[in-house]
């Protein structure tokens, strides 16, 4: 029988933890054997999330530096030094490219592309003294390929995989792995959110709009949070060491 504990004695912080896929790593991390932590920018849903996960809360937002170190720094104060970091916050806004002006372009770089290295400055140093570190940062299938009326998105996901790779190389003699997982849709509010924009831009109805979406995916269906879940826990396990700068897609064989 395997080990049911692999990740005892880790200390998984996960960013966007209180929802969402987020909250799905949480999951599988204490299911595993971790601590977490999980962060978020509302403090009153990241207490509820925490309390029924049955972990740590940090509120902190990605883009803020100061804020990012203090809370890394209160995290480890209370559960040890953080061996694990998913990258996992992000925002998805669509819009053809004439009207991507530099606000969304900055929100969304800022958030899904600088918050991770951010959050990872934060975290490398403790993981390079325990001896021991895994970084997963949840991109995307639009990491992989491009896609209409999504510039920016694409720009950062793309961007969040060179990160990856580039981090990867640099840290191959340490013991800290670095990887990305790529989801393609997944049942969350980001696409619950997707389906109402489309239906209010297009007229179509939400099934249309949902079968849409799922047109490239040739399992026809949204992936399930736990999925993605279950692929950025097993690039955590001890035995995934030698499993880095790669970026797997987690998307029914949308993308291979
Ligand atoms: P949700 O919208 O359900 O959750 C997003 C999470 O990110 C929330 O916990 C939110 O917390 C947090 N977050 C957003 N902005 C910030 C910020 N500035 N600072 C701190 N936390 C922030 O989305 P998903 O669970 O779907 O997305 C999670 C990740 O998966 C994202 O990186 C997304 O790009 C990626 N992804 C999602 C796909 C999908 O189809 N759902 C497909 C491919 C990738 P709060 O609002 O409380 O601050």
């Amino acid at each position: 029988m395997g080990d049911p504990w692999p990740l005892a004695g880790r200390h998984a912080l996960v960013t966007g933890g209180g929802r969402g896929i987020g909250a799905a790593i949480a999951r599988q991390m204490l299911a595993l054997g971790a601590v977490v932590t999980i962060t978020g920018r509302d403090q009153g849903r990241l207490d509820a999330a925490a309390t029924s996960l049955g972990c740590s809360a940090v509120a902190m937002d990605v883009t803020d530096a100061p804020a990012i170190q203090n809370g890394f720094a209160r995290a480890a104060q209370v559960q040890g030094p953080i061996t694990i970091l998913v990258n996992n916050a992000g925002i998805a806004k669509a819009a053809p490219f004439a009207k991507t002006d530099l606000g969304l372009w900055d929100d969304i770089l800022r958030t899904d592309l600088t918050g991770a290295f951010l959050c990872t400055q934060a975290a490398l140093p403790g993981m390079l003294e325990a001896g021991w570190g895994r970084v997963v940062n949840v991109a995307s299938t639009a990491g992989l390929t491009g896609l209409a009326y999504c510039a920016a998105y694409c720009a950062a996901k793309h961007g969040l995989i060179g990160l990856t790779r580039a981090l990867a190389v640099e840290l191959a003699s340490k013991p800290v792995t670095v990887n990305a997982v790529c989801p393609g849709y997944t049942e969350t509010d980001i696409v619950a959110d997707t389906i109402a924009n489309i239906v209010a831009k297009t007229g179509r109805t939400p099934e249309e709009a949902l079968a849409g979406l799922v047109a490239a995916n040739p399992q026809k269906r949204l992936i399930k949070p736990e999925e993605v879940a279950e692929a950025v826990a097993w690039l955590c396990l001890p035995g995934s060491a030698s499993i880095t700068g790669q970026s797997i897609a987690v998307a029914g064989g949308e993308l291979m």
